[in-house]
């Protein structure tokens, strides 16, 4: 059994429960609770009424509490980093990374909470004077993915607590763990009993139509796929509802004639194989310059080659299962449509399947932008190597694209990684490196990778509302 068990004690239930598998072996974890459509109504309803008291605290009261929070998933970061790669399936490493990562947005949030400032504008008549103060939206809810089981909850759940909000999370159904041991830390940190819940269910659909329609809901938080986000979207225009949305993306990964190819190796290390290339961020293509092509395939050939793939629990293990045996089905049918289109898998690293769920990592070249391994989120670990032949190309195929996440480029010319960030059409551009995600810093997309930014100082404005008061003298 594994420890975070104990922390949700009251959150398991009986055989019509949700059920939490390991993805390394299928091992059952826990069976939870498996919220209603109107057990999930009543969680939104307990939520708005716990926000009053919570909204009427100072900013300070709040980061306390929140700084608390904070503390214990510290405390308890072995115990939270375990339940991750028990319904994940990451690496041990990668989990207590995520654990961390995931506590760093409390921490900013607590801080940032206090600086939610407003303004006095100088006015345009002498008899009035113009202000704006900033308040919390109200009552929100989230919907999780099960990639980053931690830090995606945390990073909607502290920006909304520390503008004064309530909020209710439906984490993703493969991982509830988590999630559930986060309320519990929280409620030890002294938030108000309800104010932040997490509701799993077998009824994602059910529930996300609740969360965009019920009348005490101001704002929804959604990160997952294109097609979801399309779905709440339309479904939260009844209630003009606010939203943020982390969709898919597409990552392009540049790598230019003058770049430093041992660096650009390491960057698709971490760009393309963290979490078995199962994040929203993750290099999709590598567009590589004619002339250093294959100086480049070969070093990352041999780096991917020597990848340690198993159980996530297993020390010096880096690639762990896919989140499901259909995930790997579907990364391997990706590949072999590529084969028969005429694209080669010129390194591949060995993999013992322990289950179906695990998918070997590789190197495919002579992938084109026309194959369905270059125009859909891969999310495995497949580097996909397109050869392009000029800046202008590369850019032209990078931006051909619906999504507009992350983008990569590697070059040692300043002005040209000025003038190629430029021109990438994404909400993020990673120069010569190939890890952005950070609390300080706005993530977040355009185009079909949807609108909003999580972690700086913009995080916290998602769930804020201006409000504009004139006073007259
Ligand atoms: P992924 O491909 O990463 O699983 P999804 O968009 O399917 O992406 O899942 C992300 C989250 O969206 C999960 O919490 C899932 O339960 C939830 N979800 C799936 N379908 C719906 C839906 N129709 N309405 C609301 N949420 C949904």
């Amino acid at each position: 059994m594994i420890e975070a068990i104990r922390l949700i004690e009251s959150a398991l239930a009986g055989a019509d429960g949700l059920h939490v598998a390991n993805p390394a072996t299928g091992e059952a974890i826990a069976t939870v609770r498996a919220w209603s459509t109107a057990e999930v109504a009543g969680a939104i309803a307990r939520a708005d009424r716990a926000r009053a008291g919570w909204a009427a605290l100072t900013a300070s009261g709040r980061a306390e509490v929140l700084r608390k929070w904070y503390e214990l998933i510290l405390a308890n970061e072995a115990v939270l980093a375990e339940a991750v790669t028990a319904e994940a399936g990451k690496p041990l490493a990668e989990a207590l990374a995520e654990v961390r990562y995931g506590a760093a947005y409390v921490q900013w949030f607590a801080e940032e909470g206090r600086r939610a400032n407003g303004e006095v504008i100088p006015t345009f008549a002498n008899d009035r004077r113009v202000l704006t103060i900033r308040q919390g939206v109200g009552t929100c809810t989230a919907i999780t993915p099960w990639n980053f089981p931690v830090a995606m909850v945390t990073r909607k759940a502290a920006p909304a607590l520390a503008a004064g909000c309530a909020i209710v999370v439906k984490p993703a159904e493969a991982t509830p763990i988590s999630a559930l041991a986060l309320e519990w830390l929280g409620q030890r940190a002294g938030l108000p009993e309800g104010l932040f819940a997490v509701t799993p269910t077998g009824d994602p659909a059910g529930v996300g139509r609740v969360f965009c329609t019920h009348p005490l809901v101001r704002k929804l938080s959604f990160t997952g796929s294109t097609r979801v986000g399309k779905v709440l979207m339309a479904q939260a225009a009844d209630q003009v509802l606010r939203l943020s949305l982390e969709l898919g993306g597409n990552a392009p990964f540049i790598v230019m004639d003058d770049a430093d190819l041992d660096r650009a190796v390491r960057g698709v290390m971490d760009a393309k194989f963290r979490n078995a290339g199962q994040t929203c961020v993750c290099a999709n293509r590598l567009l590589v310059h004619d002339t250093v092509h294959d100086a480049f395939v070969a070093k990352l050939g041999a780096a991917v080659a020597s990848l340690k793939v198993g159980d996530g629990r297993d020390e010096g293990v880096q690639i762990g299962p896919l989140i499901s045996p259909e995930a790997a089905r579907r990364v391997a049918a990706l590949v072999a449509d590529a084969v028969g289109a005429g694209a080669q898998v010129v390194a591949e690293a060995a993999c013992d399947a322990a289950s179906p769920a695990f998918a070997a990592p590789c190197v495919v070249t002579g992938v084109t932008p026309a194959m369905a391994l270059a125009s859909s989120e891969i999310f495995g670990p497949v580097a996909a190597v397109i050869r392009v032949s000029s800046e202008a190309e590369a850019i032209t195929i990078a931006n051909d694209t619906p999504y507009g996440l992350a983008a990569y480029l590697f070059t040692a010319d300043t002005g040209r990684a000025w003038r190629m960030m430029e021109a990438l059409e994404f909400g993020m551009v990673a120069i010569n490196d190939g890890r952005l995600s950070s609390e300080v810093a706005p993530f977040g997309g355009v185009k079909q990778s949807g609108f909003g930014r999580e972690g700086s100082s913009h995080g916290l404005t998602e769930y804020m509302e201006i409000k504009y008061a004139l006073l007259g003298l």
